[in-house]
């Protein structure tokens, strides 16, 4: 049975916009010792801006941005978002692709004008055989890489932004004895620039969304028991596979149903907070 001081943590949780959705779950959070948090939508805010456009030798920018634009424009991921933004802001007049095919962890695949256009990752380029000429280092952006018949046809390099509270979230965290790691699908030159931007301590990127939960094993082999921190529809089996699992009231439905615990505010430093009152409860119920 849960101690009746549990039921007063997750009143007092819920009026700061956190939701335990039992009292087991606030149980748990006191006696985690790290927390892997996504990158995309949990440590960063997750709204991208399309910052450079860089067409291959034989293309122009318009050109590069309404291909990828056309095999994006169904896509509900927040990196799609910003190449439809910056497609419609320039003013470039979309095609209908066929045969859209979205690839979790890589990007997306369609036939625009009978050519097989991709739009995604360096590793969507590999898989598909494309090679890619010497580019300057992108600096930390995410880098989607284009091909148009099996030729690179040009790069967009797109910026999200940390949240404004993360640093000091991190800090807090690390003051509360919880060791933070960052997940992410994305470079690791673009997640070492966030790792260094926030004092996230272990930094584990190109991830496909199945070995996210592999990697949490692994945290909590090394640390104890770990709590989950993610937002998007690929993050579900590792919200489940967590000691505690929690989702940014931000993100997609199937990631809120599967968390313990919600953080409707969207703001890194719940993490902390929720992890305090856990701490504080625990004590009083003692
Ligand atoms: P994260 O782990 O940062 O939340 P995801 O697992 O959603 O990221 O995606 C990992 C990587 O896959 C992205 O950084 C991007 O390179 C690529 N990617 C995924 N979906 C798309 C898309 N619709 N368009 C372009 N690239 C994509
Ligand atoms: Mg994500």
């Amino acid at each position: 049975s849960v101690p009746l001081a549990f039921f007063s943590g997750i009143g007092t949780a819920s009026r700061r916009g956190i939701l335990f959705k039992g009292g087991a779950s606030l149980e748990a959070l006191a006696e985690i010792k790290a927390a892997a948090l996504d990158k995309t939508g949990t440590i960063t805010r997750g709204t991208f801006t399309v910052t450079v456009i860089e067409p291959a030798a034989n293309r122009n920018a318009d050109q590069l941005l309404a291909l990828a634009a056309c095999c994006e424009q169904n896509s509900t991921h927040p990196i799609a978002a910003s190449i439809a933004a910056a497609a419609s802001e320039r003013g470039v007049a979309l095609k209908i692709p066929h045969e859209v095919e979205e690839i979790a962890g890589y990007g997306v695949r369609a036939v625009v004008d009978d050519s097989t256009v991709l739009c995604g990752n360096r590793k969507l380029m590999e898989q598909n055989g494309v090679s890619l000429p010497e580019l300057p280092a992108a600096g930390g952006a995410t880098v989607v890489y284009v091909a148009c018949g099996g030729q690179f046809a040009g790069r967009l390099l797109i910026a999200d932004t940390v949240k404004d509270d993360a640093k000091q979230a991190i800090a807090e965290m690390k003051r509360l004895g919880v060791t933070a790691a960052m997940l992410t699908g994305d470079s690791a030159e673009s997640a070492d620039a966030i790792a260094a931007q926030t004092g996230i301590d272990a930094v584990y990127a190109h991830l496909l969304p199945e070995h996210k939960l592999e990697r949490l094993r692994e945290i909590r082999d090394k640390y104890g028991p770990v709590l989950f921190v993610g937002d998007g529809i690929n993050d579900a089996p590792v919200l489940a596979g967590a000691d505690v699992g929690a989702a940014m009231g931000s993100g997609a439905d199937a990631a809120i149903e599967a968390a313990d615990v919600v953080f409707l505010t969207g703001e890194l430093s719940a993490v902390p907070q929720a992890v305090a009152l856990a701490k504080q409860t625990a004590r009083v119920s003692k």
